[in-house]
């Protein structure tokens, strides 16, 4: 019987794993992914941690996952298919039919890159459609590429690929963009970016791999057809919360409720990162939770 069964393995579940550590727990992290360290690895430069200037994301999050282990954090690799309640405990389903009893659950599953949902998305993905720049731009080399979207990922997609490609166009919907102002001003200073304002896409066209991206303008209703060789998707995030959905403990966007102690309205079942409703989700945040989570577990232990 575990203490604490922790999912997910990005910084809020790492923190989290590392608190427990600290405090003599008996916890286990589940992992989607051997090694993950969740969706922080796909940051090409992290320069809001405070202490780790200009650390690519891919290497703080094995710093983190480093620290957990050093501290003899234990890991189950897999994907969870079921949080069931049993005797006032609870049993967590991994796919491959392992079982894990524990008292507590800690769920830091995060959020996955929302979907753009047009014609050609699915049918191109890894032949020029990405949601992961970091992962795929070095593919790009001398090519041209578009990303759509106007937040803080489209626009660091955006820089990174300004490095590689011969050109890189940014559709975003609007007229302005609500990534942070030191992003937009490094990338209206490159040469090699154009952004199409007030602009969506209608769909991604090719043969065998991406050839063109159908586009609209929301204002004028002009529609063209723009020849590039990669569609990077980067149009905001959804919560990873499928398993939390009948349980009646998510608000309307599948964030998990919960306050900074983490605690949701299901006792023993606390929520930590980007999944935890709230208004900033950045490492910072997350780590946090992580923290915050532990502590919060162990006064319900305390009282159990
Ligand atoms: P985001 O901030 O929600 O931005 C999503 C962008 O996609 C917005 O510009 C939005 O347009 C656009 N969009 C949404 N749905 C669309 C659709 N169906 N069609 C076309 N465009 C659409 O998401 P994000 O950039 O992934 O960032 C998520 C969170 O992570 C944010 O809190 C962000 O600050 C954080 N983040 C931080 C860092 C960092 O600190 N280094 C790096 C990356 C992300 P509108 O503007 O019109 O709504």
């Amino acid at each position: 019987m575990y203490d604490i069964v922790i999912i997910g393995s990005g910084p809020a579940g790492l923190s989290a794993a590392i608190y427990a550590q600290r405090e003599n727990l008996k916890a286990v992290v589940v992992e989607k992914e051997f090694m993950g360290t969740g969706q922080i690895a796909e940051s090409e430069r992290v320069d809001n941690y405070p202490g780790l200037y200009g650390e690519t994301g891919f290497d703080l999050g094995e710093k983190f996952r480093t620290h957990a282990e050093k501290l003899g954090a234990e890991f189950v690799e897999g994907e969870v298919t079921e949080v069931e309640r049993v005797n006032g405990n609870f049993s967590v389903n991994i796919d491959g039919g392992e079982s894990l009893e524990t008292k507590t659950v800690i769920y830091a599953a995060g959020t996955q890159r929302r979907k753009l949902g047009v014609k050609g998305e699915k049918e191109f993905l890894g032949n020029g459609v990405s949601y992961c720049a970091v992962c795929d731009a070095a593919f790009y080399k001398d090519k041209i590429t578009v990303v759509t979207g106007g937040g803080d990922t489209a626009l660091g997609d955006a820089l990174l690929l300004s490095r590689f490609c011969k050109k890189v166009y940014l559709v975003h919907r609007r007229d302005e963009l609500r990534a942070a102002k030191s992003l937009q001003e490094a990338l209206q200073a490159l040469p090699n970016v154009e952004i199409l304002w007030d602009t969506v896409a209608t769909e991604i066209k090719g043969e065998d791999q991406v050839e063109a991206l159908a586009l609209k303008n929301v204002k004028t209703e002009e529609t063209q057809e723009l020849p590039v060789d990669g569609v990077f998707i980067a149009v905001g995030i959804v919560p990873v919360s499928r398993l939390l959905l009948g349980m009646d403990v998510c608000d309307e966007k599948g964030y998990l409720i919960a306050g900074e102690d983490g605690m949701t309205k299901k006792p023993g079942i606390f929520a930590a990162g980007d999944i935890r409703t709230k208004k900033l989700r950045q490492i910072v945040t997350a780590v946090a939770d992580g923290a915050n989570a532990i502590t919060s577990v162990e006064a319900f232990l305390n009282h159990k």
